[in-house]
């Protein structure tokens, strides 16, 4: 045991260290804590307190932990099963202030227990903002960025998933927009643009929440629909033909070749007979639908 003088020394110095300590006994009575601690939790609290009414006190005054249930009581019968079942653990929440605090509790001979706290805003801060980082990187390595729906990689992933889920109730329909070159060498390349993204903006209104719609390539579309006959595919795809005018954006057709998963076919042989159906749809005149 150090000294009285050592332990003097050594108590001021916990008094006045910024991490926030507090002491508690065997009954969970809050017996010491140092300024730090008086600060989040307390503020002119009496010691000793049981730990429940320190949480009341901080709950009824406005400050101390968020507490997003709204009721003290159903936010302690919550936690308190789970303190003091462990010689150690960690705890992190965050005050309504902002800030991010977390607990270090360590159980002491006697029934004693020792709670030093740290601030880690800065560390959640960073870790929020790598979350938010690697959210919008996968959606832009998914994303065709002219409009905004799912690119070739992306949607052909999910016509693989689609393939195995419902197998032969998958029908896929690839559309081209036709004579696309001449709209760019007449009106510009700008314009080709806005025609892209006019035909993803009309058909995203008609499609379901469920179907899969991605840019292919260039002026190529890909539209998945599960549980859906070839039939049902070429009804969707021709209640597109009829397109809102729009300032900016030329008149323009489409030409579409669909076709329904044989059992047990690949996504490769199944994309083959769409572009031979939609091959046959141009051969036909354009402006048209075929079936595989
Ligand atoms: P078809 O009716 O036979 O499909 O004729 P098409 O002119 O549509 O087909 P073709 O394959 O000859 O030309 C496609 C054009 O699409 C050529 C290319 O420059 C254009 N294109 C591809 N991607 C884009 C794009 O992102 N923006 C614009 N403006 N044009 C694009
Ligand atoms: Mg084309
Ligand atoms: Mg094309």
């Amino acid at each position: 045991m150090p000294s009285a003088r050592v332990q003097d020394a050594l108590l001021s110095a916990i008094e006045q260290m910024a991490m926030p300590i507090a002491l508690f006994d065997a009954q969970d009575r809050l017996c010491y804590a140092n300024a730090a601690y008086d600060e989040l939790f307390l503020r002119g609290l009496a010691l000793p307190v049981p730990f429940p009414d320190v949480l009341r006190h901080c709950f009824h005054r406005g400050f101390g932990p968020r507490i997003d249930c709204g009721d003290i009581e159903a936010f302690l019968a919550d936690i308190l099963p789970r303190r003091r079942r462990q010689p150690q653990r960690l705890v992190s929440t965050d005050l309504l202030d902002g800030r991010w605090i977390q607990f270090t509790e360590t159980m002491l001979p006697g029934g004693w227990m020792l709670t030093i706290a740290s601030d880690i805003t800065v560390l959640k801060q960073s870790e929020q903002s790598i979350r938010h980082a690697h959210a919008s990187a996968m959606h832009a390595a998914l994303t065709d960025s002219l409009t905004g729906i799912s690119n070739r990689r992306h949607i052909l992933s999910l016509a693989e998933q689609g393939l195995a889920a419902s197998g032969a109730g998958l029908t896929i329909v690839l559309l081209d927009l036709d004579h696309f070159k001449r709209i760019n060498d007449r009106h510009g390349h700008q314009v080709g643009d806005a025609v892209l993204q006019h035909f993803c903006r009309h058909a995203l209104r008609h499609l379901r929440p469920g179907d899969g719609w991605g840019r292919f390539g260039g002026e190529e579309f890909l539209l998945l629909l599960s549980g859906s006959s070839v039939q049902d595919g070429v009804a969707v795809v021709e209640r597109l033909r009829a397109m809102p005018a729009e300032p900016g954006v030329p008149p323009y057709t489409f030409s579409a070749g669909a076709v329904q998963a044989r059992p047990g076919e690949t996504l490769q042989a199944l994309l083959r007979r769409a572009d031979d159906a939609l091959y046959r749809a141009k051969a036909a005149g354009r402006n048209c639908t075929a079936m595989g």
